[in-house]
């Protein structure tokens, strides 16, 4: 079969497995660990009535939101945030990180976007980096093309990508390095999170791009991956613990997602330790280094089958 080439940022095991939903989790060891934007692209396209929906409400959010700042009323601008996380949330949910996977997590992380937006919304540097994006967005210029659709000039264009994409490091960067925010290094690793908001940047551009604009962006942003040929390795059918629909178990493998119902099933219960053999419980995230119960000696579940 034919796959996009992934690998596996917490185990460096190869995604082998096929997959229906953007965000790609890993077969080994249920690290999220990627995102394929193609995928992004179809939910926000499946329904145009639905994506115009969005957009307005969107827009008359953003508006309130905007009057909110304006009189300097931090209580309910943050309210108003949290209702548009909420919303964008419940209208795409495949673009729910897949590790969302409680009520409580959910909750959490509908939190953690409200305040880190807040935050970022009612302080001066952030501020000017918006006017600066709103200056490039306002100053671009659209033709129509001889397949009758809408572009954009490439040259401004890119001012924009680029400013995007730096404002977009720098902001995950400042993010994943506050305490407050820890929770998210288990929910959203920093190099995917940046790729989720590059992601989104992508599906909404790329119509406007000629061919080669398209490709430039791609590169641009990470997301040119090759198509590989590959084998499915051995493994054994199981069964979803949530939904009961059928998963593939490849050999070696920890923590399987289930693209079903989006949720992971723990396939593996225990290991043996690689210096004492005794048996310990398999962690809740098997790509981690585990120390032994018994000898305490460091014991690595998956990098052993790729390292
Ligand atoms: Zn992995
Ligand atoms: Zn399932
Ligand atoms: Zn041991």
């Amino acid at each position: 079969m034919k796959i996009k080439k992934f690998t596996c940022i917490g185990c460096g095991a190869p995604k082998v497995n096929e997959y229906r939903s953007p965000y790609i989790i890993c077969d080994y060891c249920g690290t999220f660990t990627d995102v394929d934007y193609t995928l992004g692209l179809e939910s926000w396209n499946e329904s145009p009535e639905k994506t115009a929906r969005y957009v307005d409400k969107k827009a008359d959010l953003m508006a309130r939101i905007n009057t909110a700042l304006n009189k300097n009323d931090r209580q309910l601008y943050r309210k108003l945030q949290h209702e548009y996380w909420d919303y964008y949330y419940t209208t795409y949910p495949a673009y729910l990180p897949p590790t969302v996977e409680t009520k409580e997590i959910y909750d959490a992380y509908i939190n953690v976007c409200a305040d880190s937006t807040t935050e970022y919304g009612f302080d001066p540097k952030w501020q000017e980096y918006g006017i600066k994006q709103n200056e490039l967005y306002y100053s671009l210029e659209y033709y129509y093309a001889l397949d009758g659709g809408s572009k954009v000039n490439g040259d401004d264009f890119f001012k924009l990508a680029e400013f995007f994409i730096d404002m977009t490091k720098e902001g995950i960067k400042v993010f994943y390095s506050d305490p407050k925010y820890a929770l998210m290094n288990d929910v959203v690793p920093e190099k995917v999170h940046l790729k989720m908001k590059l992601s989104m940047f992508v599906q909404i551009w790329l119509p406007y791009l000629t061919d080669d604009e398209q490709q430039r962006l791609l590169d641009m942003t990470g997301f040119n991956m090759q198509y590989v040929e590959i084998e499915r390795p051995a493994g054994r059918k199981g069964e979803c613990e949530h939904c009961k629909e059928e998963i593939y178990i490849p050999e070696g493998s920890y923590k399987v997602y289930c693209e079903s119902c989006h949720k992971t099933t723990k396939v593996q219960q225990s290991f043996k330790c690689m210096s004492c053999g005794a048996e310990n419980k398999v962690p809740d995230y098997p790509a981690k280094p585990i120390d032994c119960g018994f000898c305490g000696v460091e014991n690595r579940l998956i990098q052993r089958l790729f390292g």
